[in-house]
């Protein structure tokens, strides 16, 4: 017996049919569902206003949307239902939801929680327009393993340090619950056909303002079935995560951020997989299931503390006086473009401009470049972030950039400053990852790749460098600039006992 007659599963951060919360319970509990994921206008507009016609996300999601409604036409035609797919619609996803939810008749609307602030609006306003039709509207956890409120301190406050919030969430957890798969196929046959004017093909790239990116030059794998692969890759070299994860020239890590971003891949797959490993005593899969517990532990730290969207976590830190006006405009484009000087951060930054994916260690690197050494504002650097990685996500990105200008939870001491030559020797010794970045400095002898301003002269005749002119001076001297972030970050140095918190977000 079905509680609803009708209902909407609408997609958002889980393009995936696979292990999908919301999409199991809606085709659960409705005797006919229909399925819709919207390209929100008030996203894409910011977007093209910045002028990134040529997003990789966008076409990510385009293709991984392709790929979602193969798979939901094919678990229709396995339940001899024909013509079922997704509907897509282009505008403020806010307005259209509500209307198509009208328009279709549905009871009720069931989507996958989504903690951003601007997603909370967003949901805020289309549950008002819902029950003003009196349609309900249904949430579920699905992008993470525990959300919100789920694992606390034993005084009842959400964690702001990680090693406690780790061992918490090793305890909450059980396995056969937390990470046990919705089997959605069980359900397909409440899958509705697509009537007229809905079984219309997916608005191109173009229709919807945008164009191709270098996307499948780069051979990222797009949609589940990409995600997959991936994860099956990974599998091969797991075991050695803990010992290559930081060397941006090895293939270490999972590359699976993208579809962890969009839920190409359901995170309960992934966690117990490395949970299993975990517990059989397997260091590479014991630090990876860490990596999949920091991104639970700042995904909880935004819908608790939601102000560090735009302010620091520690208060204390908005006192600090960054660089501003022309010059600070100047190191910035450097920066933005890959011409500090310093290989490493330009090599990093041209991963970034050219892939849209930043090694971690990287991400490290040259955000604690931009604070530390340049004194731009973690602010400047995040947005850049937020612009130009496929794998973009506030929570994480927030997280990170907090983290690297100390003002965050559990951030790095304000007077721990990477050196980024001593980074460079030690995670890139070889300048292996330098010279694949930045072909003007392949030539150059290992020892001298790493700082050619410091080069001897024979080396740099031997790398065929004018520095200058192949490749710019460095633009700070960093002995100097760690000087004057001592000094500026010296606001912040107060007794504990005057350290102000602020409450979580109730
Ligand atoms: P793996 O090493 O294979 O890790 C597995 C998964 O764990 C990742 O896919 C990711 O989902 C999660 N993860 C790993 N490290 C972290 C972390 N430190 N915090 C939260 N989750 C983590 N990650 C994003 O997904 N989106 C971002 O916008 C983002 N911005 C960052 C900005 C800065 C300044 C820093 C320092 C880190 C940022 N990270 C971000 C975290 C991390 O760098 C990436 O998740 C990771 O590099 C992605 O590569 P991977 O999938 O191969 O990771």
């Amino acid at each position: 017996m079905n509680t609803y007659d009708k209902g909407l599963m609408w997609f958002r951060r889980d393009l995936r049919t696979e292990d999908n919360a919301a999409l199991y319970h809606a085709l659960k509990s409705c005797r006919q569902v229909w399925c819709v994921f919207v390209f929100d206008t008030d996203i894409l507009d910011g977007l093209l206003e910045r002028g990134l016609r040529a997003d990789r996300r966008v076409e990510f999601i385009h293709r991984s949307l392709a790929e979602l409604d193969q798979r939901l036409r094919a678990m229709g035609l396995a339940e001899r239902i024909q013509d079922v797919g997704l509907i897509v619609r282009h505008g403020r996803a806010r307005d259209i939801i509500a209307d198509l939810a009208q328009v279709l008749a549905v009871q009720a609307v069931f989507a996958n929680h989504d903690d951003e602030p601007a997603a909370h609006a967003r949901d805020a306003h289309v549950l008002g327009a819902l029950a003003h039709q009196g349609i309900m509207f249904h949430g579920y956890k699905d992008h993470v393993i525990f959300e919100r409120r789920e694992v606390l301190t034993q005084a009842g406050h959400p964690f702001g340090v990680f090693t406690p919030y780790k061992n918490a969430w090793l305890k909450t957890l059980d396995p056969a619950f937390h990470l046990k798969p919705y089997p959605v196929d069980r359900y397909a046959a409440s899958l509705a056909p697509l009537k007229a004017p809905w079984n219309v093909p997916l608005p191109s790239l173009q229709a919807l303002g945008f164009e191709t990116t270098n996307l499948s030059q780069l051979k990222i794998p797009t949609g589940a079935q990409g995600a997959l692969q991936l994860f099956e890759d990974f599998g091969e070299r797991i075991d050695r995560y803990h010992e290559t994860r930081d060397f941006p020239a090895v293939k270490g890590p999972s590359y699976l951020s993208v579809h962890l971003r969009f839920g190409t891949i359901s995170v309960r797959q992934v966690a117990s997989v490395a949970y299993a490993m975990h517990v059989q005593g397997m260091q590479g899969a014991s630090t990876w299931l860490s990596e999949l517990i920091w991104r639970d532990f700042y995904h909880q730290i935004l819908a608790n503390y939601p102000h560090v969207v735009d302010q620091a976590f520690k208060p204390e830190y908005d006192q600090i006086k960054f660089e501003h006006g022309k010059h600070a405009k100047t190191l910035f484009a450097a920066w933005c473009e890959g011409r500090t000087g310093y290989p490493l951060v330009d090599a990093a930054m041209a991963q970034i401009n050219q892939t849209g994916y930043m090694h971690n260690r990287l991400r490290m690197v040259v955000a604690s470049f931009l604070v530390k050494d340049l004194g731009i504002d973690w602010r400047w650097g995040e947005q850049y972030f937020a612009d130009h990685l496929i794998d973009f996500d506030v929570a994480a990105n927030n997280g990170g950039w907090q983290w690297a200008s100390s003002s965050g939870c559990d951030a790095q001491p304000y007077f721990r400053i990477f050196n980024p030559v001593t980074q460079s020797e030690r995670f890139d010794p070889s300048g292996k990852f330098i010279r694949r970045y930045l072909p003007q400095l392949a030539k150059m002898p290992d020892v001298a790749i790493h700082a050619p301003w410091k080069a001897r002269a024979l080396d740099m005749a031997e790398g065929g460098l004018t520095l200058g002119k192949d490749y710019p001076a460095p633009i700070v001297d960093h002995a100097e600039a760690r000087e004057r972030t001592l000094l500026r970050y010296a606001v912040v140095k107060k007794p504990a006992s005057q350290t102000a918190t602020r409450k979580a977000a109730t």
